[in-house]
């Protein structure tokens, strides 16, 4: 039976893995991926890990040296993997697609409520405050959207939309074909957009994709959404962007230093980050600790994909949702023997 040591393990994980595994002993650990923490993985053959591990080069180079073979990622993003040094050494799995619709609710959940001011009503109304004042919202109908990232999730974000009667522009690197998304450059889409919301992937081109630049560029009081990855926006700028009223509001599920403060109880604690600090401290900023995912269909998707990745892995066949700096999720085959052997090494 192979040993996985499973990091950052939260009761959620552990209750549907415990449900699904039948064949791996799993080694729930609390502590994130760390180089410190690799060794913990003595005598593993696969590590799983999650969004805020730091899978760095050191952290790899120590699992190799353990005779670690597997990164099993049950998430779908890997910007915290360095995919360059885990090439040749360690596989790397992940999920590539356990709900958009989860992550897709959230966004249009963070925009309903920064919208209409439900987190300010919910806690005035408890104090039986029921005053309006500074409650004023918008109709979203006939306003325009702007998606950026048409994959799985920015795809069930413009339906949604949609649904409401929302003009729906969108910009993607990759414009997907044969679609009725309606594309439009990047440019056009910060100018004209009341929302913009974001769905690509963090990678060197979509660092800070959101700077003090494509802030000017936008109309007065656009509104923010990002539960894809935190770096996409310059925090900083989107501060400044927010004092001086360019950015109406900001529905965040994610934060560029999110790692060192998301998904622990920090409520007894001085936050020694001014930049969150600052956010959480403005009416017009929602933020969720990266909580998009969170559903029982996408937990249990995401064992039951992980546990297949394994057995797809130790039963030595073509690994499906393997990745590599070369395939980078499967669009260029490159160099990748991923076609020829079905599997990227
Ligand atoms: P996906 O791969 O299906 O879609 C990503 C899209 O972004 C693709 O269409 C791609 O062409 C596009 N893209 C790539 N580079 C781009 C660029 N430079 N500019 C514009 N578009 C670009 O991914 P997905 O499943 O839709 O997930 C999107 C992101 O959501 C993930 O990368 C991940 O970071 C994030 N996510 C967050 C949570 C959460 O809980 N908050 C959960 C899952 C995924």
């Amino acid at each position: 039976m192979a040993k996985i040591a499973f990091y950052d393990t939260k009761p959620y994980d552990q209750e549907w893995f415990d449900e699904l595994n039948r064949k791996y002993e799993i080694i729930y650990l609390e502590n994130k991926l760390t180089p410190v923490t690799a060794n913990l993985a003595v005598g593993c053959e696969a590590v799983c890990a999650f969004v805020n591990d730091d899978i760095g080069a050191k952290t790899i180079d120590t699992l190799h040296s353990l005779g670690v073979k597997l990164i099993a990622m049950r998430c779908s993003g890997y910007n915290n993997v360095d995919m360059n040094a885990a090439h040749g050494k360690i596989h790397v799995v992940r999920v590539p697609a356990y709900s958009p619709y989860a992550v897709a609710e959230h966004t249009m959940a963070l925009l309903l409520t920064l919208n209409r001011k439900l987190h300010r009503a919910y806690n005035r109304t408890r104090d039986f405050n029921f005053s309006l004042v500074g409650l004023t919202g918008m109709d979203l109908y006939g306003k325009t959207i702007g998606v950026i990232g048409t994959g799985k999730i920015g795809r069930v974000f413009i339906d949604i939309c949609r649904g409401f009667g929302m003009n729906v522009i969108a910009y993607d690197l990759f414009p997907a074909s044969n679609t009725d998304i309606y594309y439009v450059d990047l440019e056009t889409l910060l100018k004209e957009s009341h929302i913009i919301s974001l769905h690509c992937p963090l990678n060197e081109k979509t660092k800070h994709l959101l700077d003090a630049r494509a802030f000017t560029q936008m109309r007065k009081g656009t509104i923010i959404l990002n539960t894809s990855r935190g770096a996409l926006i310059d925090t900083g700028a989107l501060l400044d962007a927010l004092n001086n009223g360019k950015v109406g509001g900001a529905g965040l599920d994610v934060y560029e230093e999110e790692s060192d403060f998301f998904y622990q109880d920090l409520s007894g604690t001085i936050i020694k980050d001014d930049q969150l600090a600052l956010l959480v401290s403005r009416p017009n900023v929602l933020l969720t600790s990266h909580q998009a995912f969170l559903t029982d269909e996408a937990l249990a998707n995401i064992a039951e994909t992980t546990l297949l990745n394994l057995d797809e892995f130790f039963g030595n066949n073509r690994i499906i949702n393997e990745i590599c700096y070369l395939c980078e999720s499967g669009k260029v085959a490159n160099k990748c023997n991923k076609e020829k052997t079905g599997r990227c090494f």
